[in-house]
């Protein structure tokens, strides 16, 4: 299985989300995996997003086989003061990903309400891109809204022992559900075999 989610490069394939923009190369050059191109929304406040709209759409033409990410929204304490600049430079990378027809990678740290109405948005206005929900952990009425927008999720080991864990992902069909490490190698082997054991038996959460 691979791992849906790192930021660490490793010869078992998966996607490999670039941090900054200095990344971009870094990505690339980790060839068995799939690089994606974007700018975390921690560091939205830094960056210029036109300047983004122009390296994304000249990165993914060059490389077809990336995606984009790691973009989203953060609004835990330390990086919510960000959150409009996030939302901007997010709606660049969901135009970027929605152009070149690539799955956008998505962080909602305590955001995911906002994202859920921001991406509605664009499902409304017809250009919504494929999207995968990093590190999912809101409640099982949001993804259903979430499933609804065709959009698939990434748990790591933390998520998959959360006390409410069985509350969170029961409903969710295991073929929208998938593994991650968030750049803890040593606990994707663990990571997978739980999920594993949920797609034998749903109830295993239970
Ligand atoms: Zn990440």
């Amino acid at each position: 299985m691979k791992d849906y989610h790192t930021h660490v490069p490793n010869d078992d394939g998966g996607y490999l989300c670039s941090v900054t923009r200095a990344d971009w190369d870094k990505v690339v050059a980790a060839r068995k995996m799939t690089p994606c191109f974007g700018v975390h929304p921690w560091h939205a406040a830094s960056v210029d997003p036109a300047q983004i709209a122009f390296d994304l759409d000249e990165w993914l033409s060059r490389y077809p086989q990336a995606d984009v990410g790691e973009t989203g929204l953060d609004a835990t304490k330390s990086y919510r003061d960000s959150l409009e600049q996030q939302k901007i430079l997010l709606q660049v990378h969901l135009g970027a990903a929605f152009r070149h027809d690539r799955m956008a990678h998505l962080h909602g740290a305590h955001a995911w309400a906002d994202l859920l109405s921001l991406l509605k948005e664009r499902q409304r206005n017809h250009t919504l891109p494929r999207i995968l929900l990093h590190a999912w952990n809101g409640s099982p009425e949001m993804a259903r809204d979430f499933l609804c927008l065709g959009a698939i999720f990434t748990v790591g080991l933390r998520e998959l022992s959360h006390p409410n864990a069985a509350e969170r992902y029961a409903r969710i069909p295991s073929d929208r559900i998938f593994p991650e490490s968030d750049d803890h190698p040593e606990d994707f082997p663990r990571c997978v075999a739980l999920l594993s054991l949920r797609r034998a038996d749903p109830k295993a959460f239970q």
